[in-house]
């Protein structure tokens, strides 16, 4: 029987390139393995796929009785809706430990690295397994992703190492150029409804109770979203009321600023003040130095209401 290799909803493309890369290493090692995604896949990714030929993994929305390897999550609300019902073989990821629990024991690669990737970028060294050319260049894709091209605070001794392996096999010459390169493709928002712009990287946190919803728009420049501010205002309160969420916080992110502007609506409007020490004015903030949802923004907010 096949195994299933997915990532978390609303891919990113560390859940994409994560998925590829782990079930190419599974058929080497000679364990039948398919990539698959449980969403559309965000204009990042499509670039990185076309960029390095690689076909885009199957849409996928059940895993019940299959056998899975489970991407860049730990958490059930990450996880398909059936993940119960599936069979967790292993787990390979970068986030705080989630509350997915399996009856059996499975095999687990959880790291404090900035990217799933570099991680399967570690599993291929394990089992001596060479990288193919296109997989190298779009797990190298995914890291810069995923560290905002090393600025991040996630970003590790161990991610850097890896792209610098990942770059001779994939014989890129201007590694930081390939990043910013990617980076204007993702600060595209020309054509997007205000939905797709707040849904992109959108991810859902169960706090003491509470469903919050974070989302994170990576530009080069904040100044491009200006003009679409006041309908990113309009979604979030939308998904607020729809989902029945406590809070929506937006996190438009400065790639060269190193910073993040934070839209809120909040039940407590008190609630990013708690957080973060700082005093929003009109529902909003900027965060300096803030461009990590996982480290800098979900841990703050635990503290809070967990
Ligand atoms: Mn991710
Ligand atoms: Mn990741």
């Amino acid at each position: 029987m096949a195994i299933y290799v997915y990532g978390h909803t609303n891919p990113d493309s560390d859940s994409i390139v994560g998925a590829i890369s782990l079930a190419y290493l599974k058929n080497q090692l000679g364990e039948e393995a398919v990539a698959t995604r449980q969403g559309k896949l965000n204009p990042e990714s499509t670039w990185i796929l076309e960029k390095f030929n690689i076909d885009v993994p199957d849409l996928m929305l059940e895993y019940a009785g299959k056998d899975v390897w489970l991407v860049d999550h730990s958490d059930l609300a990450q996880s398909p809706q059936d993940v119960k019902e599936a069979n967790i073989l292993g787990i390979v990821d970068h986030h705080k430990l989630g509350d997915i629990t399996t009856p059996t024991p499975l095999e687990c690669w959880i790291r404090p690295v900035g990217c799933s990737c570099t991680i399967v970028k570690e599993m291929f060294d394990f089992y001596k397994v060479d990288i193919p050319k296109d997989i190298a260049g779009a797990m190298l894709c995914a890291i810069l992703s995923d560290t905002v091209i090393f600025k991040s605070p996630t970003c590790t001794k161990v991610d850097t190492k890896a792209c610098r392996e990942l770059v001779e096999i994939a014989g890129v010459d201007d590694v930081r150029g390939l990043g910013m390169e990617m980076f204007t493709v993702k600060s595209a928002v020309d054509g997007a409804s205000p939905r797709e712009l707040t849904t992109r990287d959108f991810k859902d946190f169960e706090m003491g109770g509470k469903k919050i919803g974070v989302g994170q728009l990576e530009v080069v420049d904040i100044s491009i979203l200006d003009k679409v501010k006041s309908d990113l205002f309009a979604d979030i309160n939308k998904l607020k009321e729809e989902g029945g969420r406590f809070a929506v916080l937006l996190l438009l992110t400065d790639i060269m600023k190193e910073g993040s502007q934070m839209l809120i609506v909040s039940d407590d409007d008190t609630l990013v003040e708690k957080a973060f020490g700082v005093k929003p004015e009109f529902n909003e903030v900027w965060l300096d130095k803030v461009m990590s949802r996982k480290k800098q923004i979900i841990p703050n907010l635990e503290k809070l209401l967990a």
